[in-house]
C-alpha cells in the first residue's frame, strides 16, 4: 500500500504532496547569456557581464534552452504554450545581483500535462502537471570557506532552470519518490537534464499538507531544495508528524518555508511563506514575449525519442517480458539498448533479461562499475547466451566462463575453447561415466530399483560432476533412466 493514512491520537491523516521539481537544462551556455555552465569550475570563472548584472546588460534569449524546453513539455505530454512571457521576479538576495530573477509567471512555456507513475507494488498513478516554466538559476553563497565571512559564487548565476510543478495529488512518500524518478528518467531519456541530483542539477521544492480524509486540504509548509530521493522520503515523514501534532494539539500549521536538516533529521522554519505579489512580478521590458511558431514545434516532436513507458510496454509485447524486468531494463537508455543487442546476438529474450539483470548489473554492481565501462559489451554477453541456447555449454557453466570474461574480457567462444568446457553430448562418453557411477555406487542402485526414487538426483549429481559439468544434462537424465531401470 503506497496511499498510507497516518495514524494520529484523533484518528487517521492523509498527507498531501505537490512538488516544485527544478532542472537543470543540458545547454551549451546559459539561458540568456553565453557562459558557460560546466559543472565544478573554480568560483567565478563562468560568469559574463550579464550574469554578474553590470548596469546596461542586456539579455539574448538561448534559442537552444526554448528548444530543450520544448522538447521537455512534449516528453512530458504537456502542453506547449505557443505564447509565452519572461517577467522579473524581485527579492534581494546576495548571490543574486539583478535584484531580481527572470523567471515565467503567467504565461508559462509549457501547461498543464499528466505523468504516469510506477509504484513500488507494481501499480502505477496519475500525477497531474500544472506547468512547467523556464527561469534563471541564482548564484551561491559560500558560508564554510572563512570564519566570519562569506563568499559568493556566480558561476550559477544565469544557468537556465526548468521548474515542473505538481498538482497536489500525490499521497505518500514513495509517490513521491516515484514521481521524481520518473521525471528524471524521462528528462535524461529525452537528454534535456542529466538529473544528477548529488551535483544539485535536480532538486525539488516539497509542499506538504495533511487533512482528515476526505476534508479540504490544508494549510501547508514548503520544504527548499530538497537533493536527493532519500532526503525528501526523511522530511516528507518528518514533516507530516510535526503538522499532525501541531493540529492535534489544538494548533494550527503556520504556511511558512522550511529547510531539511540531513544531520538533524528534522525541518526547521526559514521565513513565513512570502505571497506571489511580495514579488511585484512583471514583465522583463528587456524582453519580447516568446512566441513559438508550429514548424519549430512539430520539427522538435520529430526529434522525440522513445520515452520510458513506449519502451517499457514495447519490450512487455516484443520480448514477452514481465513488468519489472520491463523497468529494470528500460531504467535508463543505454541498458535498454545494451539489451536489445543481447537479445539480437543471443535469440532468447527471457534467458536474455535474466543474464542482464542478474549477472552483468550483478557483477557490476558489485564491482562499482557503470554498464559504460562494463568489461564485458553487449555483442559478447549476447554470444555467451547464444552458447546456453544452442546446448555448447549449461547454464551452470556459462558463470563460469562469465566470471572469466568479466576478468579478462575475452570472448565466450575463446574461452570454452581454450579451457575445454564444450558440453559432452556424445551418448558414447556419458554413458561410459553412468557406468562408472552404477559400478561404484551398488548400494544405492539397489535401493533406488527397490523404489527410492529420489536417489534419481543423486545420480544425476555424481555423473555431472565426474563430467566436471561438461554432460549435456537432458541426455544424462535420458540414458540414467535406461540404465537404472
Ligand atoms: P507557490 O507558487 O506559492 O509556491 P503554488 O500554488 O504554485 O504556490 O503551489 C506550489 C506547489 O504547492 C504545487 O506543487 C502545488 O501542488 C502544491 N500545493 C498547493 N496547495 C497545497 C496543499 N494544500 N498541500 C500540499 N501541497 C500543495
Ligand atoms: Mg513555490
Amino acid at each position: 500500500m503506497t496511499h498510507a493514512l497516518i495514524k494520529g491520537e484523533t484518528g487517521e491523516w492523509e498527507m498531501v504532496i505537490g512538488l516544485e521539481v527544478h532542472a537543470q537544462v543540458i545547454a551549451n551556455s546559459k539561458l540568456f547569456s553565453g557562459a558557460s555552465i560546466e559543472f565544478g569550475a573554480a568560483p567565478n570563472t563562468h560568469v559574463s557581464l550579464v550574469d554578474a548584472a553590470m548596469p546596461g546588460m542586456l539579455p539574448v534569449l538561448n534559442q537552444h534552452v526554448v528548444e530543450q524546453g520544448i522538447k521537455t513539455g512534449l516528453g512530458l505530454k504537456a502542453q506547449v504554450n505557443k505564447y509565452s512571457v519572461f517577467a522579473r521576479k524581485n527579492y534581494f538576495y546576495p548571490d543574486l545581483p539583478q535584484g531580481y530573477q527572470i523567471s515565467q509567471s503567467d504565461h508559462p512555456i509549457v501547461g498543464e500535462g499528466i505523468i504516469e507513475v510506477d509504484l513500488p507494488d507494481g501499480s502505477t498513478k496519475e500525477i497531474g502537471i500544472t506547468r512547467m516554466h523556464l527561469e534563471q538559476d541564482a548564484g551561491k553563497s559560500v558560508h564554510d570557506m572563512h570564519p566570519s565571512k562569506s563568499y559568493v559564487d556566480l558561476n550559477r548565476s544565469g544557468s537556465a532552470l526548468m521548474e515542473i510543478v505538481s498538482e497536489p495529488d500525490i499521497r505518500s512518500a514513495d509517490e513521491a519518490a516515484a514521481y521524481v524518478n520518473k521525471i528524471r528518467m524521462i528528462l535524461r531519456y529525452l537528454g534535456t537534464c542529466d538529473g544528477n541530483m548529488d551535483e544539485g542539477s535536480m532538486r525539488a521544492d516539497v509542499n506538504i499538507s495533511v487533512r482528515k480524509p476526505g476534508d479540504e486540504y490544508g494549510t501547508r509548509a514548503e520544504i527548499k531544495n530538497v537533493n536527493s530521493i532519500k532526503a525528501m522520503t526523511q522530511a516528507i515523514g518528518f514533516e507530516v508528524n510535526r503538522q499532525i501534532d501541531i493540529i492535534e494539539d489544538g494548533g494550527e500549521v503556520d504556511q511558512e518555508t522550511r529547510l531539511w536538516d540531513p544531520v538533524k533529521l528534522e525541518t526547521r522554519a526559514l521565513r513565513s511563506k512570502e505571497d506571489a505579489h511580495d514579488y511585484r512580478y512583471f514583465p522583463d521590458p528587456d524582453l519580447l514575449p516568446l512566441e513559438l511558431t508550429d514548424e519549430l514545434i512539430e520539427r522538435i516532436k520529430a526529434t522525440l525519442p522513445e520515452l520510458p513507458d513506449e519502451k517499457k510496454h514495447r519490450f512487455m509485447n516484443e520480448f514477452s517480458l514481465n513488468a519489472y524486468d520491463a523497468s529494470v531494463l528500460i531504467a535508463e537508455q543505454n541498458r535498454a539498448a545494451f539489451y536489445e543487442t543481447v537479445v539480437k546476438t543471443a535469440g532468447d529474450a527471457k534467458l536474455s533479461a535474466n543474464w542482464v539483470i542478474n549477472e552483468l548489473l550483478g557483477a557490476l554492481n558489485k564491482a562499482g562499475k557503470d554498464l559504460d565501462d562494463s568489461p564485458v559489451i553487449a555483442e559478447q554477453l549476447g554470444q555467451l547466451v547464444a552458447r546456453i541456447v544452442d546446448n555448447t555449454i549449461s547454464g551452470k557453466i556459462a558463470k563460469d566462463v562469465f566470471a572469466d570474461m568479466m576478468e579478462s574480457g575475452k570472448d565466450a567462444d575463446l574461452i570454452i575453447d581454450e579451457k575445454g568446457l564444450k558440453q559432452v553430448t556424445d551418448t558414447g562418453a556419458i554413458e561410459a561415466i553412468i557406468d562408472e557411477v552404477i559400478v561404484n555406487n551398488p548400494d544405492n542402485v539397489a535401493a533406488y530399483r527397490g523404489g527410492k526414487d529420489k536417489l534419481f538426483g543423486f545420480f544425476v549429481g555424481q555423473v555431472m560432476k565426474a563430467s566436471q559439468g561438461k554432460a549435456n544434462p537432458t541426455i544424462v537424465n535420458e540414458l540414467l533412466k535406461n540404465k537404472l531401470s
